[in-house]
């Protein structure tokens, strides 16, 4: 035996073996590409079988002969349109005409090889390059439009048809052409067209294996942060589409069991939950019968939602339940436009996703479960801080306040036309308005704990907010120092909650800072960072303490004997308030002694437009408005 005599048999085999082997995979889970391709495998296959018993038996090359052997070959290209249409809609009237066509030329071979052999041969030369070609190039196609492991499997088919194709040609024009000798290579096209079809339509396990990783990493990137996500609905959306994309599928939607009744809940595409009987759709029956199901006509398996299924172009739906240790959580379905020609891959997928899908929601679960009871925890302890430093330090003042009152009271009984106190009465006035500044920073600190910290950002100039602070503290006669850039520096802000960071670190710098020196402000720019700080000379915060002022309630210990102060929530405001906005807040000393607070926020010096930088007219310049209200 010759090489390529070797070459050819073992060739030949292949094919048998391909032809078997897809022919027990349609038994088993028939459909129309599986029988489709039974046909394509089964022509060649055939075609192997009569050219072998033919050499088995020495008939003599008879005329019926090939014109069996054109026949059979000549099946491979209308197989594969068929093929074509069974994953990508191919225009109606091609498999008619590829059915009388394929007629045509199975005839014309048997009637006309002896007389007319070239044309014979012409003409299945062009059935072939015409049709087989449209279907390579159509596989093809398919591939580079399917992903994941169909598309593996997609393109192996393309190169094996256009190889197998590219091999009938170059047989043909062998023996029409006497002078040149294509046969070592025909043998070897055939090869690798067989072995292409095999990793195609029957890939070995661990093929599929190395293909299969990537889908479920893809997966398994996308969807492992939706454990701890918040919003559940738009965790379920997420998944969905993590697994539509896994799968290469036109859509997928989870249904999640309702405790205690019998309907199963989904995100509607506007993004609500909407309700179903728990047996309603092919989703239904896969919860309820606790086996996956696979509709490769959707329409037909569940004609009561027919039209459901035809408006959202799902022609296959495949659904597998959801399930955790015998829990049913609920039922995954991927649809798709067209019937999967690899289904035992998708299956294989589906259970996969299903499983992943059970994880994440009882991980899921487990974590809400756990950040509700930190909440609960958090608001317990948050109630306690605010009730105990609301009964210390609102006590002082209130003390003072109801005294003072009483004082002008029991003055007005004894004598009513006595003179008012003014001083009496201006006591009275300042520790009522520091009582009200106190209750306000609790509530305000509440708010903000509970997230509601900046509301409305809009680009602003931050010169401005420092120049309206300036100008506020300039009419209560402190003039504090700044130095601002010369050009805009803009970030997204809410301005009124910037100043109020502002306002406090001046109240602070004052308060703390060394009499008769006044605070500076410096604003400047440092690599698309605004830094805004705010310097005073006094007291300074010791150093191990520098994190810890900005905590809830923390007052540090050499503030600590200091009556008349707040009750340590400014800082902890201020720093809510940076955060939101992106930014940072801590302290240096000052050199020389005293501390500075430096505010370090995102915001850059546009690009101007013309040659003087004007802010576009919808721009809410920060600040603005407070100074011209000032
Ligand atoms: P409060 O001023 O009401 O105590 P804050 O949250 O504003 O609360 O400040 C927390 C603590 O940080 C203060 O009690 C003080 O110890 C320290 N601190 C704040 N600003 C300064 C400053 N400019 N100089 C020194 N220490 C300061």
């Amino acid at each position: 035996m010759t090489a390529l005599e070797l070459i050819s048999l073992v060739t030949q085999l292949l094919f048998v073996g391909l032809f078997v082997a897809v022919l027990l995979a349609a038994l088993t889970r028939p459909s129309r590409a599986a029988w489709d391709t039974v046909l394509l495998f089964g022509s060649i296959a055939a075609v192997v079988a009569v050219t072998r018993f033919a050499a088995l038996l020495r008939l003599p090359d008879a005329p019926w002969l090939t014109g069996l052997v054109l026949l059979g070959l000549s099946v491979a290209p209308y197989a594969m349109i068929r093929l074509v249409d069974d994953f990508s809609r191919v225009p109606r009237w091609l498999l008619p005409v590829g059915a009388v066509a394929f007629l045509g030329v199975g005839i014309l071979g048997f009637a006309a090889f002896t007389t007319a052999p070239i044309l014979v041969e012409v003409v299945t030369i062009a059935w072939f390059l015409g049709v087989g070609g449209y279907s390579a190039y159509a596989f093809a196609q398919a591939a580079s439009n399917s992903r994941g492991i169909t598309r593996s499997r997609m393109t192996a088919v393309a190169i094996g048809a256009l190889v197998f194709i590219g091999t009938i040609v170059m047989a043909f024009v062998d023996a029409l052409a006497a002078a040149v000798s294509l046969e070592a290579l025909t043998q070897l096209g055939a090869l690798v067209a067989v072995i292409a079809f095999f990793i195609g339509f029957a890939p070995p396990a661990w093929i599929r294996r190395a293909w299969r990783e990537p889908d479920l990493r893809r997966f398994l990137e996308r969807s492992i942060h939706l454990a701890t996500l918040g919003d559940e609905r738009r965790a379920l959306v997420e998944i969905q589409q993590a697994a539509a994309v896994a799968f290469g599928a036109s859509g997928a939607s989870i249904g999640l069991a309702v405790e205690g009744r019998p309907v199963l809940r989904y995100v509607n595409a506007a993004g609500d939950w909407v309700e179903y009987p728990d047996d309603a759709f092919i989703a239904g029956q896969a919860f309820r019968e606790q086996r996956r199901i696979v509709a490769m006509d959707a329409g037909q398996v569940d004609p009561d939602h027919a039209d459901v299924y035809r408006s959202s172009s799902a022609t296959t739906v495949i659904a597998a339940p959801v399930t955790s240790e015998e829990r049913r959580i609920g039922v995954l379905s991927i649809y798709a436009d067209r019937a999967p020609i690899f289904v035992e891959d998708d299956l294989w997928l589906l259970e996969l996703l299903a499983d992943h899908t059970a994880v994440l929601l009882e991980s899921r679960k487990i974590a809400t479960a756990e950040s509700r009871l930190r909440a609960r925890e958090d608001s317990a302890r948050l109630k306690e801080e605010f009730l105990s430093a609301a009964a210390h330090d609102l006590r002082t003042p209130l003390t003072v306040v109801l005294g003072q009152a009483e004082l002008l009271e029991r003055r007005l009984e004894r004598n009513p036309t006595a003179p008012v106190d003014p001083a009496g009465v201006m006591r009275l006035a300042r520790e009522a308005r520091r009582l009200r500044d106190l209750v306000s920073e609790l509530l305000d600190a509440q708010r903000l704990e509970e997230g509601a910290a900046v509301m409305d950002r809009n680009p602003a100039d931050l010169r401005s907010i420092v120049e309206s602070v300036r100008h506020r503290y300039h009419d209560q006669g402190i003039d504090l120092k700044t130095t601002l850039p010369g050009e805009p520096l803009v970030g997204s802000i809410d301005v009124p909650r910037f100043e109020q960071v502002l306002d406090n670190l001046v109240e602070n710098a004052l308060k703390y800072g060394s009499d008769g020196v006044l605070p500076e402000v410096h604003l400047d720019q440092h690599d698309g960072e605004a830094r805004l700080s705010v310097v005073d000379r006094g007291m300074g915060v010791p150093e191990d303490e520098v994190d810890r002022i900005f905590d809830r309630f923390y007052r540090a210990t050499n503030v600590q004997s200091i009556t008349d102060t707040g009750i340590g929530l400014g800082l902890y405001i201020c720093r809510r308030i940076v955060e939101a906005h992106g930014g940072r807040i801590w302290v240096e000393p000052t050199p020389g002694g005293g501390s500075t607070f430096v505010v370090s926020i995102p915001a850059e010096v546009p690009v101007p437009e013309t040659d003087q930088w004007s802010a576009p007219a919808a721009w809410p310049v920060a600040g603005s408005e407070a100074a011209a209200d000032a």
